[in-house]
């Protein structure tokens, strides 16, 4: 075989991994050539002097630079987990942030007859109300009505009333007209208040907040 094959092979025979055809051919060749033996040596030397007198003064360092580097990696991956625990819960309470500061009760309400009679007004199915948070609006939306027999949309405006828990009324004759809304003034937090409508024959889509 040719100088310049053996000197090709030479780092994978130093390194042990030709076959060994390639590593017989090699040692063949290596005894009776002056020039590649010399050449072998001269790979063999470096190796030994630089890697192997520092391998355990370097070891420190590396074992240092994982532990930073493992440190790191957990860290990443505990922030990582708690964003996604955060998010999903954001997401799974988006609702019941949005009611805390945006909140809203909701009533239907049938007015069966055209009697100029007050009707009931229950919100959440409660019969009464309480603004129990500073982000009440403390308004009253007409958010529309139908008819009951047809299910036809309407346009009809109603009247509200407000009474405290001795039966007082606090708000009087308040009108608001279909698809608007009324800010009900003099209404105190965390007072059970109740409401009533008066409206034409229809059913009601009312909302408070
Ligand atoms: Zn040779």
């Amino acid at each position: 075989m040719k100088c310049n094959i053996i000197q090709d092979l030479l780092p994978s025979y130093i390194d042990g991994v030709c076959s060994k055809e390639t590593a017989s051919e090699v040692e063949t060749h290596i005894k009776d050539c002056v020039q590649c033996n010399k050449t072998m040596q001269m790979m063999q030397q470096p190796t030994q002097y630089i890697v192997e007198p520092n391998v355990e003064e370097a070891k420190e360092p590396f074992k240092r630079i994982n532990k930073k580097r493992r440190i790191q990696v957990i860290a990443a991956s505990l922030l990582t987990f708690l964003i996604m625990i955060i998010s999903y819960q954001v997401v799974q309470n988006v609702g019941v942030v949005n009611q805390f500061f945006f909140p809203m009760a909701h009533g239907i309400v049938n007015i069966t007859d055209d009697g100029e009679e007050w009707k009931s007004l229950n919100f959440n199915e409660e019969n009464y109300l309480i603004y129990d948070r500073v982000f009440w609006k403390k308004s009253i939306v007409n958010s529309g009505s139908e008819s009951i027999d047809s299910g036809s949309e309407m346009e009809s405006d109603i009247l509200i009333r407000v009474k405290d828990i001795n039966g007082k009324v606090v708000v009087d004759d308040i009108q608001v007209k279909s698809g608007k809304s009324v800010k009900l003034d003099g209404l105190k937090k965390n007072e059970k208040y109740f409401f009533e409508i008066k409206a034409p024959q229809g059913r009601y889509f009312i909302n408070a907040i």
